[in-house]
């Protein structure tokens, strides 16, 4: 057996952001042990550096103080040590993102791979991971939150954990604090959801237990057992404005806003419940689609630098199309509502000019360099592999069911590579999924595949949908006749989000404001003479005719100029999903069967 690496995890001023780590080798390598932080962490495709927020760095040996060389931004080296050593160092928290690590005299929050050295050549050992708590008495009630394997603990979680190695040991995310914990059980497996943050006093806990019962036992149904965990844990802040979460291998760290969590007045699923359903949805599902079933190229992965693979619309857009589907199949939302989720996808994908740049194997190629660093040319230069991910899953979902009259689907491909890739540990390598797909189906899918994934042309969802009986519209709000929509004029810009000031977040090409010179980060503080600002720029703009010259005051940096834009007409996509009337029975059950509508 080999002797496991220990680490101590302490927070002896939570107020200071510091959490003081230590890390004990007891054989470290003859010519001098090296050491690491991840640039990364898994699931977040970003470099990240966290190494930068690493400080007081030291390392003892039998006789004392060990020298050590810094061999680039993230990676040390020991001197040579005849024993044991142990490697001290604080990390700085105060990032709060799912992926982060973040503590302050309220809480602690952290993932591994922000927090713990990997220790070079000996990433295969089992590590035991010791937390302490704070000992002032302002954090006397705090409790530990994780699923991370227990060796031994106090009642409040504090003690020792033991997991099989280092990449075990940066897959359970550690809320510690005050929280509330839900409790239930889907298919017999235990079941946790830690909401900490401010609560409103009517939010109805019970509900949120029974929807998040039924999509986890939906999900665990969906694939064949065994399931790939004993207990599953929800981390979740609870924030004013906040929304994201980070999968992890039997739990996950989610950010949701207070308002999207439901009341015990709310007699519907509310579309922010809804979007938090989703949520909940999507990394649950990740539990088996990029936790177990891996791109190749994450096998293992390789945290000093970007790990790239075309293949993130699988595992993104594959998970963000059944996380959607999910709500409908366990009965959590109604088929109005789902539709409604697809129209409002399909809306954003239609207004994304982007999607006539960028394809989606190269979206999720750069999504190192684009999707996780956007900036005001963004919509113009990409497409969301979550977004067109979803869609193609969708589309390429109901072209197996029609092709095959209903013997094959994206389910059975889902079952085949969890078989294939999740259940054996292998790598899903770079177009297999495509070849995996036309193997069992026995249908050619190449120009599907080919159109779908590595073009920009425009994807055939009328075509499929009629067969299900699904009557679909796809409009500008110019040609809208059905709804009466007048014909707006409009600049082509998106303003910043923050304050109440018109500050161009985004210009979109072939727009009025790009013709007009206007650039982002511009602030419009007047239309014709008369002064504008957030709320009233789009109505103010609406009221003069297509092709009129209107003048605007800019400020530029603290530059005062002035442009003319010629308005044009506003191009917005409006997309409608419904039944059609005029559906046959096979129609209609196509749709059933695809929807899992029992009666
Ligand atoms: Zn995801």
């Amino acid at each position: 057996m080999p002797k496991p690496i220990t680490y101590c995890l302490a927070m002896p001023k939570p107020e200071n952001h510091l959490f003081e780590v230590s890390c004990h080798i007891e054989s470290p390598e003859a010519d001098g042990q090296k050491f690491a932080l991840p640039a990364w962490i898994p699931g977040s495709y970003m470099i990240r550096d966290f190494a930068k927020q690493v400080l007081k760095l030291s390392a003892q040996g039998p006789e004392g103080e060990l020298q050590m060389t810094q061999l680039d931004k993230q990676s040390w080296q020991c001197d040579k040590s005849p024993g044991p050593i142990t490697i001290r160092y604080a990390v700085y928290a105060t990032d709060l993102a799912p992926r982060g690590a973040h503590l302050d005299s309220t809480h602690g929050f952290f993932n591994g791979a922000r927090v713990f050295m990997r220790i070079l050549e000996q990433e295969q050992k089992p590590c035991i991971l010791k937390i302490s708590p704070p000992q002032a008495a302002r954090y006397k009630n705090w409790q530990v939150a994780t699923t991370m394997p227990i060796q031994e603990v106090q009642p409040a979680g504090f003690g020792s954990y033991r997991v099989e190695n280092y990449d075990a040991l940066i897959d359970y995310p550690f809320e510690i604090g005050k929280f509330k914990k839900l409790s239930f059980e889907a298919c017999g497996i235990p079941h946790d959801i830690f909401l900490s943050g401010r609560l409103h006093s009517e939010t109805d806990t019970d509900r949120i237990i029974r929807d998040a019962k039924a999509i986890t036992e939906h999900h665990l149904q969906f694939f064949s057992k065994p399931a790939p965990f004993q207990s599953y844990g929800f981390l979740v802040m609870v924030l004013g404005e906040g929304y994201g979460g980070l999968e992890h291998r039997n739990s996950t760290a989610l950010h949701c806003s207070r308002d999207s969590l439901p009341r015990k007045s709310d007699e519907e699923v509310r579309e922010a419940y809804r979007t938090f359903l989703g949520l909940i949805s999507h990394e649950y599902f990740h539990s088996w689609l990029i936790k177990r079933i891996k791109p190749e190229a994450f096998v293992p992965y390789n945290l000093a630098v970007e790990n790239y693979t075309r293949q993130l619309w699988i595992f993104e857009g594959i998970t963000s199309y059944y996380d959607e589907l999910a709500l409908v199949r366990s009965g959590v939302i109604q088929q109005d509502a789902y539709f409604e989720m697809i129209s409002e996808n399909l809306c954003r994908y239609l207004s994304t000019p982007g999607r006539w740049v960028q394809t989606l194997e190269t979206s999720s190629l750069e999504a190192w360099s684009k999707f996780y660093k956007p900036d005001e040319n963004s919509p113009n230069l990409t497409i969301s592999y979550y977004l067109k991910g979803a869609l193609v899953a969708w589309l390429l979902d109901l072209t197996l069911r029609q092709k095959t009259q209903g013997q094959y689907s994206l389910d059975t491909m889902m079952e085949a590579i969890w078989t294939r890739f999740g259940k054996t540990g292998l790598g899903l390598p770079e177009g297999a999924f495509e070849n995996i797909t036309q193997e069992i189906t026995g249908l050619d899918l190449s120009e599907f595949f080919e159109h779908s994934l590595r073009t920009t042309r425009e994807l055939p969802f009328e075509e499929i949908l009629t067969d299900f009986g699904i009557d679909y519209q796809c409009v500008t709000e110019k040609s809208d006749k059905k709804t009466q929509t007048v014909v707006k004029s409009n600049l082509g810009v998106k303003l910043k989000t923050l304050g109440n000031e018109a500050q161009i977040a985004y210009i979109y090409a072939d727009t009025a404001a790009e013709a007009a010179g206007l650039a982002a980060g511009d602030t419009i503080i007047a239309i014709e003479g008369l002064k504008t600002d957030k709320l009233r720029l789009e109505s103010m703009i609406a009221e003069y005719p297509v092709g009129t010259a209107v003048l605007l005051h800019v400020f530029r940096r603290d530059e005062l100029l002035t442009f003319t834009a010629i308005l044009k007409e506003k191009v917005k996509a409006i997309c409608l999903l419904k039944c059609r009337d005029d559906a046959s029975v096979d129609e209609k059950n196509k749709l059933k069967s695809w929807l899992q509508i029992k009666s």
